[in-house]
């Protein structure tokens, strides 16, 4: 039996992302082929259909022909009917991209950014949307919102106000009211390695995964849960603070507190770290991939302890989540990566070592550097609490006729 605790107007705002969903990924679609994959009742899918239509976020594509009757309208994204902006602020530089809704990239900037502390990085973020808006020369009404994205995790005593992997001065700023403040969007905060799985999965190779687990490896090390097609965040938003699993109960010191975490093994402040210890001059990521390339006795060194200690983590992974597929990503140069994948493969018996497999087990993404940023600008769309979605329809539509709670009951 489903528990129904009924908030009308959140159920019809996440069936509108059900649908406007449904037609981004399979359009151009019938309502009755949106009504079968959604398992939302004709009427419904009528319903939302006409609001989208009226406020201009999907348009018809006229009718197909079919064997008898009269063929059915044919529903697409109107890609300039609405736009996001994702930002990613990074130890180094503030990348941004404005997208339409098809996805598609309609300006971007990537920026060097030395001091990526509050009082330097609000202005800096809240001119970089701006200058998307302006530069793409964009309706403003058009603009559904803006999604920022900073490593995490947020707000925790201990793992969040230390540390090189985390960013400096970002405790207890509410990054949302100050950017919505200085722009007049609705915006939305997210860890990146949550929105790079988004990314991934909107744009890169997760495109056909439900449950995957994405492993960002960044300055620090993060994951990105996408469960039943949705992220998930946890309590607090700090899940998949992947890192801080304690795998070497005796190892390494960690920032956090802990002896031992992965973070400490498996990230690129460990391989920096590593290559410096051994007296190696490092100071890009290019570097140790160039050492990489070279067969460096260190590199390979770090690169045998950092796979030895994921798959342990990974092995946990596996065992807890049942994922259609581990995904590794983040800021590995390729060659970094691609040696991470071969010292990992085969991954330690799990229950996913299944012969019905449909996906191997590990899966290098693909969106490449701009997965982050597009994650981002993906959230005013994905996220079931922004107002940003209901606002434009509410404003740009006749209200559609009301639904009764029990005709929007939303398949599982
Ligand atoms: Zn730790």
């Amino acid at each position: 039996m489903r528990l129904s605790g009924t908030n009308i107007e959140h159920t019809r705002s996440f069936n509108r992302r059900v649908v406007l969903e449904a037609v981004r990924r399979h359009g151009p679609i019938s309502r009755a082929e949106i009504a079968r994959l959604t398992s939302l009742s004709p009427q419904t899918v009528s319903n939302i259909a006409l609001e989208l239509r009226e406020s201009g976020l999907i348009r018809a594509e006229g009718r197909r022909r079919a064997a008898r009757g009269q063929p059915p309208v044919e529903l697409s994204i109107d890609p300039a009917g609405g736009y996001t902006v994702g930002l990613q602020l990074d130890h180094a530089r503030l990348s941004g991209v404005l997208v339409n809704l098809a996805g598609t990239v309609c300006g971007r900037t990537v920026e060097p950014i030395a001091t990526p502390e509050p009082a330097t990085a609000m202005p800096r973020l809240a001119a970089a949307v701006e200058a998307l808006i302006d530069g793409a020369e964009v309706p403003r009404t058009r603009v559904l919102g803006c999604g920022v994205v900073m490593p995490g995790p947020f707000d925790v005593e201990t793992l969040s106000s230390v540390g090189p992997t985390t960013l400096p001065g970002w405790h207890g700023i509410d990054v949302a009211g100050r950017l919505t403040a200085a722009t007049g969007l609705p915006v939305l905060v997210e860890n990146d390695a949550t929105a790079a799985a988004l990314g991934e999965r909107l744009h890169g190779a997760a495109r056909d995964l439900r449950t995957f687990f994405y492993l960002y490896l960044g300055v620090g090390l993060g994951a990105g849960l996408i469960l039943d097609g949705q992220p998930y965040r946890g309590a607090w938003g700090n899940a998949g603070e992947f890192g801080h699993i304690v795998v070497a109960p005796d190892g390494a010191p960690c920032f956090c507190g802990n002896n031992g975490c992965l973070e400490r093994y498996a990230s690129l402040h460990a391989a920096f770290e590593a290559m410096r210890a051994a007296g190696k001059c490092v100071g890009t990521t290019a570097d140790l991939a160039a050492l990489a390339a070279a067969g460096d006795p260190a590199m390979t060194g770090w690169l045998d302890s950092a796979a030895r200690h994921l798959r342990i983590a990974l092995n946990a992974v596996e065992n807890l989540l049942d994922p259609e597929a581990v995904l590794i990503g983040g800021d590995l140069p390729d060659r970094l990566a691609e040696a991470l994948i071969d010292r990992l493969t085969p991954l330690p018996p799990s229950v996913s070592a299944r012969r019905d497999r449909h996906w191997p087990r590990l899966i290098r993404a693909t969106a490449g550097a701009e997965a982050t940023a597009l994650g981002a600008a993906a959230l005013p769309l994905f996220d079931s609490v922004s107002p940003s979605f209901s606002l434009l329809v509410k404003n740009g539509a006749r209200s559609a006729p009301e639904e009764s709670a029990a005709a929007l009951a939303v398949a599982p």
